[in-house]
């Protein structure tokens, strides 16, 4: 018996020690509909918690937990990078998204958001879809990311990749002295929802593109914009984007691409793209210093999307949001700034800087008026 009680003990003060950094994780479980769900609330210092939620069919609740920790935390830092009001948080649900779906689930999950009265907002992510939203706004407010006719704000590529054009020039205006973006070449990596409207638009300002995408369909699709505007675009087979003479490398793909192979073989001076979690590992950021190669961190360049469903709370407005997403570029131009003063990576300079905004809201906070912040400050539209 006392053994037994010991091992509880211990169970709690691990499962304590695990969310140690973490205001509060609720885990959901509703045997009717089977959800099992873990929201895990980071940091509301800057504002209610922030994140989309993932279904991913996990080996173990463990996985699961620590999946949401790992990304609640990482939305602290996009919140304060972003400059928006709000803290970081993650969900996940525990089940295969080809299979386990059904409305009364996320219906459920939506009650649980429901009973955070606010605390944490959320939407997709991976595994879950727009619509699966709808069913969970049956059941609450706290919802964002939702399509346009039921109050969303609509497509976040526009402003993810009109932050992309912004850190280019920030990225230029650092490099060569001027933030013109014309006369240089680019490589770019993925012409989907956001590598698409990067290319269009550096092909309005005269710019050389050295282009590749898995889909043929996409690259003819930039062949054709680019004729149309007088442009030029080279294609490259997938492995050739990393050894162009471009001058700077824009992942608009998948993540990892920075890494020890891929590092070789590059001859960029910048990495400057959209693409979550591009550094196979945090040290690949010094790497590319080493080889004079300046990384601007991704969720800095990226954040145009996250600015966009923010603004939704306070009633979807674009040129605030575009003026919002502007900011990209003297963030990142003081990110580089510091990086060089302090001897840093930008990774490290970037994470600097959000937890000095964090901190002096800290100081402005306390606690009773981070509970009252979501019923004060934001009156949602959705009903
Ligand atoms: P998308 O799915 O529309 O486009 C991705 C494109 O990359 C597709 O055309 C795909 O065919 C291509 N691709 C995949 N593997 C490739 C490879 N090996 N080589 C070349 N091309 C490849 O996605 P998106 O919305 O354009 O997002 C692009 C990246 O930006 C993703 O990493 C995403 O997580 C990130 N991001 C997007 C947003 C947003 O608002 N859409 C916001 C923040 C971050």
């Amino acid at each position: 018996m006392v053994k037994q009680l010991e091992e509880i003990r211990t169970a709690e003060q691990d499962i304590f020690q695990k969310i140690a950094g973490h205001e509060q994780v609720v885990f959901c479980n509703d045997p009717a509909t089977g959800l099992q769900a873990i929201i895990a609330i980071h940091d509301t210092t800057l504002g209610p918690a922030l994140g989309g939620t993932r279904m991913y069919p996990y080996a173990s609740v463990n996985e699961a937990l620590e999946d949401a920790l790992r990304l609640s935390e990482g939305m602290t830092y996009k919140c304060a990078a972003a400059g928006i009001d709000f803290g970081g948080g993650k969900a996940v649900i525990i089940g295969d998204p080809k299979k386990d779906k059904t409305p009364a689930l996320f219906r459920a999950f939506g009650q649980y958001v429901d009973s955070l009265n606010g605390r944490f907002y959320t939407g997709t992510d991976m595994g879950t879809t727009m619509d699966d939203f709808v069913q969970a706004l049956k059941e609450t407010n706290f919802i964002n990311g939702v399509p346009e006719a039921h109050g969303g704000s609509g497509d976040t590529s526009i402003p993810t990749a009109q932050g992309v054009i912004y850190a280019l020039k920030a990225t230029n205006q650092y490099l060569f002295g001027d933030d013109c973006l014309g006369d240089k070449k680019y490589a770019i990596q993925g012409l989907g929802k956001v590598g698409y409207k990067v290319a269009e638009q550096l092909l309005l300002e005269g710019a050389f593109l050295y282009v590749t995408d898995i889909q043929e369909d996409s690259v003819k699709r930039i062949q054709e914009k680019a004729k149309e505007l007088g442009g030029t675009v080279q294609p490259v087979k997938s492995e050739e984007i990393y050894h162009t003479d471009a001058d700077v490398f824009v992942p608009c793909a998948m993540g990892a691409v920075i890494n020890d192979e891929t590092i070789e073989r590059l001859k960029v001076k910048a990495v400057v793209g959209s693409a979550n979690n591009q550094l196979h590992k945090g040290r690949h950021n010094r790497t590319l210093n080493e080889k004079g190669i300046l990384f601007a961190p991704d969720y800095i360049v990226n954040a145009g999307g996250l600015i966009q469903i923010a603004d939704e709370l306070y009633g979807a407005n674009k040129e605030r949001v575009l003026l919002k997403t502007k900011e990209i570029y003297h963030t990142l131009l003081e990110i580089y700034e510091r990086a060089k003063m302090d001897s840093i990576t930008t990774g490290e300079a970037a994470k600097r800087k959000c937890e000095q905004t964090i901190d002096e809201q800290r100081h402005r906070n306390n606690f009773f008026a981070r509970a009252q912040r979501p019923k004060w400050k934001f009156e949602n539209k959705f009903r």
